[in-house]
């Protein structure tokens, strides 16, 4: 089987509106490329309207398109990844299948790539966005970047062209619960960025409820390190020197003048700051067990129902 130069891998749930139009855009693309062949894989999450149907139908018209189909809905994250171990390109480009990563940017995509970038990566800005989205993803941004070790930056996500040895890096790494962003930056390596204009989706609505959002938050911070744990401790220290302060001062208090007024606000107030700390502290320790736990199952990142990315082209036309 002839390895294609390049890899598109369209990550796709629900979008069986969208399938026709970045598969023709793409194509159209790349008509200036002659030299190079491609591939355009697209990983069916589990999708439950006619999102499948489409792709297949698509590839049995053109078999430049290959899938991958899971059995349910496994999360972007694990979409990406069957992308990157199913594609057989020399590189891969990774692009949203709403049509909201420009096509008209691969070229700058494949221009890096022949100057020898290994990762090549298309950054949005956040035109078009509620003001409180852009304030909270730049917060959020600023803190992760405190707490972890590797650098993330805003409006870099997963439309990029990574190398065959970025594939290759990021394969190996392979962790149950999956921060691609975070994966991104900690295989190092050479890269560009290039700068791109948000635009609004074409069809179909946003996958991104404030609760999913606010846990791949979460899974950002976790994924990259245990920092969380120590700050853990070094908050506990600090109330407990505090309080122990606080004690002695009250005692020595209560020595000279004797007990004067009950105390019930300072108690009260004690008990229930102290609490809160137990159970953020709790929580935060509750958060690395949990993924000890589901790192131990070393289940698969997803399953399979159907594929044709293994099939000679010639097989996968009815007969
Ligand atoms: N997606 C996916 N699985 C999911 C959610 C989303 O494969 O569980 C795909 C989706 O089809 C799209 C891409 O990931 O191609 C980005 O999703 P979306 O457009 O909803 O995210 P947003 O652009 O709003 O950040
Ligand atoms: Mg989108």
């Amino acid at each position: 089987m002839k390895v294609p130069a390049i890899s598109f891998v369209i990550p796709s749930y629900n979008e069986e509106r969208n399938i026709h139009g970045i598969c023709e855009a793409i194509k159209d693309e790349m008509r200036i490329y002659p030299e190079l062949d491609y591939e355009i894989l697209f990983i069916d999450d589990g999708s439950s309207d006619g999102t499948l149907a489409t792709i297949e139908r698509l590839s049995f018209q053109c078999p430049r398109v290959k899938f991958v189909s899971f059995t349910r809905n496994f999360g972007k994250e694990a979409a990406i990844f069957a992308g990157l171990q199913n594609a057989r390109g020399d590189a891969v480009i990774m692009m949203d299948a709403d049509l909201q990563h420009p096509p008209e940017l691969i070229h700058e995509l494949i221009k890096g790539y022949r100057e020898g970038y290994h990762q090549v990566v298309a950054k949005r800005d956040r035109k078009g966005d509620s003001k409180a989205r852009s304030f909270m993803s730049s917060l959020y941004y600023k803190m992760v970047n405190k707490a972890i070790d590797v650098k993330l930056t805003d409006g870099e996500g997963d439309f990029r062209l990574l190398s065959r040895k970025a594939v290759n890096s990021l394969l190996e790494l392979t962790e149950g619960h999956r921060f691609s962003k975070g994966l991104y930056a900690w295989i190092g390596l050479e890269r560009k960025t290039i700068s791109y204009e948000n635009v609004p989706r074409q069809e179909g609505e946003t996958k991104w409820s404030i609760g999913k959002l606010l846990n791949y938050g979460i899974d950002g911070i976790v994924a990259f390190n245990s920092k969380p744990l120590r700050l853990c401790f070094y908050l506990g220290a600090l109330i407990l020197l505090l309080s122990l302060g606080y004690i002695s001062w009250t005692f020595v208090q209560i020595i000279k003048h004797g007990v004067d007024v009950p105390g019930y606000f300072t108690l009260i107030s004690a008990v229930l700051f102290l609490g809160g700390i137990q159970l953020v502290s709790l929580g935060i320790i509750g958060e690395y067990i949990g993924r000890i736990y589901n790192e131990t199952k070393k289940r698969p990142h997803y399953l399979v129902k159907v594929s044709n990315v293994n099939v000679e082209p010639e097989t996968s036309t009815l007969h």
